[in-house]
């Protein structure tokens, strides 16, 4: 018997419910891509009606990362301690050389990372140098499409290079390295503008499985005018600005030199930047004035606790924050610097650091907060709110599987304490994004897993020799970088994020 509406009905498995900590036997009737109806065990399915069996599974939303970037899971394992100024440094040798088809294949195990882990949905600042291009984007795009998760993607854009970004820092290099510094050139923002008004009418498909966004990605590292033009374009075509923000000490310290005595939140603020299309990465060096800003623009948070920790960037007063009524995501960051694509680690680490040097445990963010920011939090970050982050009628059918016989939920307490704290992902059985099994009992019905392990070994092989060059360059400048940057994170600041301080 066929079913021209598509139906699938989800027998038999537990859903969490995160306010009252419980996960009750409910059946799951899904028609095309959306949440028809949720029952008891039981529920009516119309005839022929797809089922699928979830015994032995509790089911939560597809969580969603709010800020990864794709370009980065070609070159996850290939540092150790960096800070955010020397991973700038190493862009050119990370990310240098790209060919169409490592960016494919880039976005594609960035794809297959967040699914394996319980992703639907992700943020993704790609990097291509130096502007982004039709041809790139089309090619990120088919890499998620082949895997079958949803990705708001925002090219990471700068007309200024790393090295003019912080004052001082070119004439801190010695002459030697100095003069081929110089030579490159930050490509004018008009290109990566030009490029953008190409894609945008036309490349975004169903919003919300594919988008496009702009990231101008570090204010210090753009011109007033390309991030007022962001920002325009923003308007004109109803889209999202994503920015890092705040994220290191460095940059704090010398946004008052580079702006008139301002801080970067307050510089963006005068920009009108800040606003519901906005999105602030990292925001750990923020003064209250700031948090009030973002309150009062109603800007969107990610918080990435694991990549602010592994980069030595400090604590984000997430706490405040969200007292202050910001609605924060929650987010791993690139895998050349947070490792993975795992928003469970994620969750808990956000749980966690919020504890450093805090001794008042009500102001600590607990498994109930820590979940909302993994799933409706960063559906609104997307601007997907009402659309994904719950299991409920109405939204996508975005739905993760997970194995209650794993011992991760041996024996079985509170649910979502065990979501929060005891999963590490390994317990995700299969994944459901838009309706559709993209993950099932392990492996991927989507694509070949086999074909992509090979194309990923194969460009980075051949990655490693084209930017060898580049990286001894890199390396001879690292300890300059590391030298001058010290000294600026070492100058006083009005807050302290390195050993929490949470207001
Ligand atoms: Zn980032």
């Amino acid at each position: 018997m066929t079913d021209p509406a598509g139906h699938i009905l989800i027998r038999g498995g537990r859903l969490l419910d995160a306010s009252s900590h419980e996960a009750k036997p409910t059946d799951i009737l899904i028609e095309g891509n959306t949440i028809l109806e949720l029952g008891p065990p039981g529920l009516a399915a119309p005839e022929g009606a797809r089922v699928i069996d979830a015994a032995d599974r509790m089911l939560i939303p597809g969580l969603v990362n709010a800020h990864t970037h794709g370009h980065g899971s070609l070159a996850k394992g290939t540092n150790d301690r960096w800070s955010l100024e020397l991973l700038l440094n190493s862009a050119p040798w990370t990310s240098g050389h790209r060919t169409l088809e490592d960016k494919r294949v880039a976005a594609m195990l960035n794809a297959a990372d967040l699914v394996r882990k319980g992703c639907t949905a992700c943020y993704d600042l790609y990097f291509e140098f130096p502007v982004p291009t039709v041809e790139g984007l089309e090619a990120v795009a088919q890499g998620y499409g082949e895997v079958g998760v949803r990705a708001l993607v925002a090219p990471m854009m700068a007309d200024r290079l790393f090295y003019e970004a912080i004052p001082g820092l070119m004439e801190a290099i010695p002459d030697a390295l100095r003069g081929r510094v110089e030579t490159v050139r930050a490509a004018p923002f008009a290109e990566s503008l030009a490029a953008l008004r190409k894609v945008l009418p036309e490349g975004r498909g169903d919003r919300a499985m594919f988008d496009l966004g702009l990231a101008p990605t570090i204010p210090l590292h753009c011109s007033d005018d390309f991030m007022t033009a962001c920002r325009d374009l923003a308007e004109e075509y109803d889209t999202r600005v994503h920015m890092h923000l705040a994220e290191s000490k460095v940059q704090a310290v010398v946004a008052p030199r580079a702006y008139d005595g301002k801080t970067l939140t307050a510089h963006l603020d005068a920009l009108g930047l800040l606003g519901p299309r906005f999105t602030g990465a990292h925001c750990i060096w923020l003064d209250a004035d700031d948090i009030g800003r973002m309150a009062d623009n109603g800007i969107c948070v990610a918080h990435n606790p694991g990549s602010n920790l592994r980069l030595g960037s400090g604590v984000a007063p997430a706490r405040a924050l969200l007292d202050a009524g910001v609605n924060l995501g929650v987010g791993t960051d690139g895998s050349q610097c947070s490792d993975n694509q795992n928003l469970f680690e994620a969750m808990r680490l956000a749980a966690f650091v919020s504890r450093i040097g805090n001794p008042d445990v009500e102001t600590w963010i607990g498994a109930e907060d820590a979940f909302r920011m993994a799933t409706e939090g960063g559906a609104r970050l997307l601007g997907q709110e009402g659309v994904l982050g719950r299991v409920a009628p109405g939204y996508r059918a975005d739905i993760v599987f997970l194995d209650l016989t794993h011992v991760n939920y041996i024996p079985l307490n509170d649910p979502l304490y065990h979501v929060v704290f005891c999963e590490d992902g390994s317990a995700v059985d299969s994944v459901m994004v838009d309706g559709r099994m993209v993950l099932e009992h392990g492996r991927f019905t989507t694509f070949d897993e086999a074909a992509l392990r090979r194309d990923a070994q194969a460009a980075v092989e051949r990655l490693r020799e084209a930017n060898a060059e580049s990286r001894i360059f890199s390396q001879a400048l690292e300890a300059h970088v590391a030298m001058y940057c010290v000294g600026l994170a070492n100058q006083a600041y009005p807050v302290d994020r390195k050993l929490a301080g949470q207001v």
